[in-house]
């Protein structure tokens, strides 16, 4: 097992945050964890779940110390904090974060990174739909993908630090560009997200269809987009905002797709159709046998339902 952090500072303690001081604690990965947020409701919710040993509203004073800081902010919000506490960084302490997007991080982060500190950001691909201290829980990193986004130049002992802090979490972990992993998730969860949260404002829109009607008979894979489209609106709101080009990107593929699918339709060419849902069923099969989903009828829902990734 890897050397235990002294103190970790976890910025924002929403689900992410929250699931990381439960994990952490229950894995033994810090002996001291310090919860740092801006808001006394969240802080006051900290201290009543026991989540952490010191918990605080003042950044700067929070991170003092610490030889591992995790920012679990929204992505936007990376920038303003990274300039809070800079000057409380000790030297020598590793800076992370956990945001859906990597190069926009990096580039809100680093200006602010003082001599001696190293920046490792990261990305767990796991979360639900929820939000909040109350949300989180020590599981949720089981199994699922952690991506490190190192900048060139990183020095390599504190990403191996932050890659046995994830591993110790149960979490699997990959190390790749964050030009790439944001070109990456644009696709796998990104556009998904953004399909979801247009196809229910649209239903919610129709007027041939009534609102009471699409609940009910929301079982028709209605529901699942419903699931994801009832994520955190800042978060997500954030997302596309820093993951702008590669979102637009995957987006123009995607319409082009769409078009041959209508077009296949259109003129009865189920050939096509047929060939398309063929090799879609495959790579779900794939996700399942690489133990990212569950294989059971109706998404497990009935045996307590897979947990969710992001
Ligand atoms: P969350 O539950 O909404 O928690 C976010 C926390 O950050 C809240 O305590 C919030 O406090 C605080 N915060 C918001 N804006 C802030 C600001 N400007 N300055 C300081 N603190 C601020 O969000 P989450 O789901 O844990 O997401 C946190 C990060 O994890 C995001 O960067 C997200 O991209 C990433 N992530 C999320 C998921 C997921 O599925 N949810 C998965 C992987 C990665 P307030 O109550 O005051 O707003």
């Amino acid at each position: 097992m890897a050397e235990p952090f002294r103190r970790l500072a976890l910025v924002g303690l929403g689900l992410i945050g929250s699931s990381l001081a439960r994990g952490a604690r229950a894995g033994g990965l810090a002996r001291e964890i310090v919860a740092v947020d801006r808001d006394e409701g969240v802080i006051d919710r900290v201290r009543a779940l026991g989540l952490a040993d010191t918990v605080t509203t003042d950044l700067a004073a929070g991170v003092a110390g610490a030889d591992l800081v995790i920012l679990c902010v929204p992505v936007g919000a990376i920038g303003a904090v990274a300039a809070e506490i800079a000057g409380a960084l000790a030297p020598g302490a590793i800076l992370s974060d956990v945001g859906s997007v990597k190069a926009a991080v990096v580039a809100a982060a680093t200006p602010h990174l003082p001599e001696g500190v190293s920046f490792v950001p990261a990305h767990p691909v796991a979360g639900t739909e929820h939000s909040g201290p109350d949300a989180g829980f020590a599981a949720l990193f089981h199994g699922r993908w952690c991506i490190l986004t190192p900048p060139e130049g990183t020095d390599p002992a504190a990403v191996a630090r932050v890659r046995g802090f994830w591993e110790g979490l149960g979490s699997v972990v990959e190390t790749m560009t964050p030009a790439h992993h944001d070109l990456v998730l644009a696709i796998t969860s990104h556009v998904p997200h953004l399909i979801a949260y247009n196809i229910v404002g649209t239903a919610a829109d129709l007027e041939t269809v009534t609102q009471s009607e699409v609940i009910k008979f929301s079982a028709g894979g209605f529901r699942d987009f419903t699931r994801i489209a009832a994520s955190d609106p800042t978060m997500w709101r954030d997302i596309f905002l820093t993951n702008k080009e590669a979102v637009l990107e995957m987006l123009g593929r995607f319409n082009e797709d769409l078009s041959a699918l209508a077009r296949a339709i259109r003129w009865d060419d189920g050939e096509a159709l047929h060939a398309l849902f063929t090799r879609t069923r495959a790579i779900r099969r794939g996700i399942v046998a690489m133990g990212q989903e569950t294989a059971e009828p109706d998404f497990g829902r009935r045996g307590g339902g897979p947990k969710a990734a992001e």
